[in-house]
């Protein structure tokens, strides 16, 4: 296999991305340079994850499933991007990388994984896919926390909650580290610290976190970490899920098929007996992703290359700017749960008066060609709250009668975004 050729990649410069010369039709009859401000949703691919996915299609193969030469350079490759991804994240000795779809896919599989009788505790402020896939468990609790007004509010929240269980049985806190609607950091570190001190295991939601952050499961003291490669520059169909191996070696596969069963055979009365694979396996039955999972494994190490502190210093100034602008723009509420000061990533929601959000993210696309998101961000309790009150209509985005808006327009931006 040919290596990729590839440029010395640099933090100070934007990273450079697909899709930055896309001309879109604008309703005036002109055209215009795409721009890409809905990196929150899918970012798009690093040109480097491009080139080195290109590099290697032609020698794609079965992954632990052949004898050839490119079966095996395929599985070693998988196997590669499993150990790239695994230094990446700092995983610590014993800890799985499992590759998923996505982190909906990773969360429900750990959401599958957890012991029965454990207690989950979860922010109504996460995202769906983090919020929803406990409840699916029948024998499985959620105690659902309010929406902290601050960082420091967020951990007592949750210390309350956690001194006020049962001091036994397995419990499990579930927070993102970046907000899909504010950009905001939450206290990754302090939340690890409450969860652990009172017992329970924490996992990570780093959707939007781990695209604009390091993420170092041994420094924050996380158990489990799931992010997508969609969102970090890989859109090849694939997620990890990282962390504590005992959950997942215990609990059933997350699904039944080959690849996760050891040995198969039929028992005396006529069944059907399996034996699992303990090993990351279990959980990955079927024929794995291994373009999606090799594209993780090339965009962590441009990121790594690049250096994320000059990633985060140029998309601080770019959050900065973008806000600034707002602030001048009347009419423009920016939301915010942790107040002005808060840090955060490239990820701005905001309001207009007057507007509503869906006509405002369309005509931004129609008529300037640019590409935002508009809605309630698969977060509904937390744009709820953060627009102040109850949605009135189903499929209604608002305003309302009173002029309340209903919904909101975002901006996301990354590593691709330029400067000017
Ligand atoms: N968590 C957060 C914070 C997100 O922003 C998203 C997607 O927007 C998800 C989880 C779900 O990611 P995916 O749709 O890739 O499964």
């Amino acid at each position: 296999m040919s290596a990729c050729p590839a440029a010395v990649l640099s933090a100070t410069e934007p990273l450079p991305v697909l899709g930055r010369d896309v001309r879109v039709p604008l309703v005036t009859g002109g055209e215009a340079s795409y721009a890409a401000l809905d990196y929150a949703a899918s970012a798009p691919a690093l040109q480097r994850v491009w080139d080195d996915v290109a590099a290697y299609a032609p020698y794609y193969g079965s992954v632990h499933r052949g004898a050839g030469y490119l079966s095996q350079l395929s599985t070693d490759l998988f196997e590669n991007s499993r150990a790239a991804v695994a230094g990446f994240l700092g995983c610590r000795e014993g800890d799985q990388v499992l590759f998923t779809r996505s982190t909906t896919d990773s969360l429900n599989l750990l959401a599958a994984a957890a012991p029965a009788g454990c207690r989950v505790f979860v922010f109504e402020t996460e995202h769906h896919a983090a919020l929803l896939p406990w409840e699916r468990r029948e024998d499985v609790s959620v105690t659902y926390l309010d929406a902290p007004r601050s960082a420091g509010e967020a951990v007592g929240t949750l210390e309350r909650a956690l001194a006020d269980r049962e001091p036994y049985g397995p419990a499990l806190v579930c927070v993102t580290g970046a907000s899909n609607v504010t950009g905001e950091l939450w206290p990754v570190r302090e939340l690890a610290a409450a969860a652990h001190a009172h017992g329970a295991r924490i996992v990570l939601d780093a959707a939007q976190l781990a695209p604009h952050h390091p993420v170092d499961v041994a420094e924050l003291d996380v158990d489990w970490v799931a992010f997508s490669g969609h969102k970090l520059y890989a859109p090849f169909g694939a997620g990890v899920l990282a962390g504590r191996a005992d959950w997942l070696r215990d609990a059933a596969p997350y699904l039944a098929g080959g690849g996760a069963s050891r040995t198969v055979a039929r028992g005396e009365d006529g069944s059907v007996e399996v034996e699992w694979h303990e090993s990351v396996a279990r959980h990955e039955a079927g024929s794995p992703n291994v373009i999606g999972a090799y594209a993780i494994a090339a965009a962590c190490r441009a990121l790594e290359e690049a250096g994320f502190e000059g990633l985060v210093e140029r998309e601080r100034r770019l959050v900065d700017r973008v806000r600034a602008g707002l602030a001048e723009v009347p009419g423009v509420r920016v939301l915010s749960l942790f107040g002005d000061d808060a840090p955060r990533v490239g990820v701005i929601s905001f309001v207009v008066d007057g507007w509503n959000s869906s006509h405002f993210a369309a005509a931004l696309s129609a008529e300037y060609g640019i590409g935002v998101r508009d809605g309630l961000f698969c977060a509904h309790p937390l744009v709820r709250t953060l627009l102040g009150g109850e949605r009135d209509e189903p499929g209604e985005c608002g305003p309302t009668d009173e002029g309340r808006p209903l919904s909101a327009v975002r901006v996301s931006f990354g590593a691709g975004t330029p400067d000017e």
